[in-house]
């Protein structure tokens, strides 16, 4: 846990979220400033600062995080498909410095 981090304060709840699900390792909940109808993210427990920071350790939980994606969104009623965003470092859009994958969807994506 990183003491100055909103999203590790989140994961432990410290801070209020809408919670999508939680486990062990993993924590989910909608984003405070929704970009689609639907707009979760999934983010390790562990303070891993972005994707650039994670470690062959990680692997597994990386892993993990990827195949509850379809299974949250399904149960957020995007059965039929989300869009999943990861940005990383301020190059890649990155505000929040807590490694967090993005799903949208319930809209018309913008094609990429
Ligand atoms: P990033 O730009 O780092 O990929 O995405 C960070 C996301 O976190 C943004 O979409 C922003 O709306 C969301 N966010 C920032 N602070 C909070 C918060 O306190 N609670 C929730 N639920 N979402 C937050
Ligand atoms: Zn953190």
């Amino acid at each position: 846990m990183s003491e100055d981090c909103i999203f590790c304060k989140i994961a432990a709840g410290e801070i209020p979220s809408n919670k999508v699900y939680e486990d062990g390792e993993v924590y989910a909940f909608h984003d405070i400033h929704p970009a689609a109808p639907v707009h979760f993210m999934i983010v390790p427990k562990e303070h891993i600062a972005s994707l650039a920071h994670a470690h062959a350790r990680h692997e597994a939980l990386l892993g993990r995080i990827l195949l509850l994606a379809p299974i949250l969104a399904k149960g957020q009623g995007l059965g039929g498909g989300f869009r999943t965003i990861i940005n990383t470092g301020r190059g890649g859009g990155q505000e929040v410095m807590h490694l967090h994958v993005h799903i949208l969807g319930g809209g018309a994506p913008r094609p990429m």
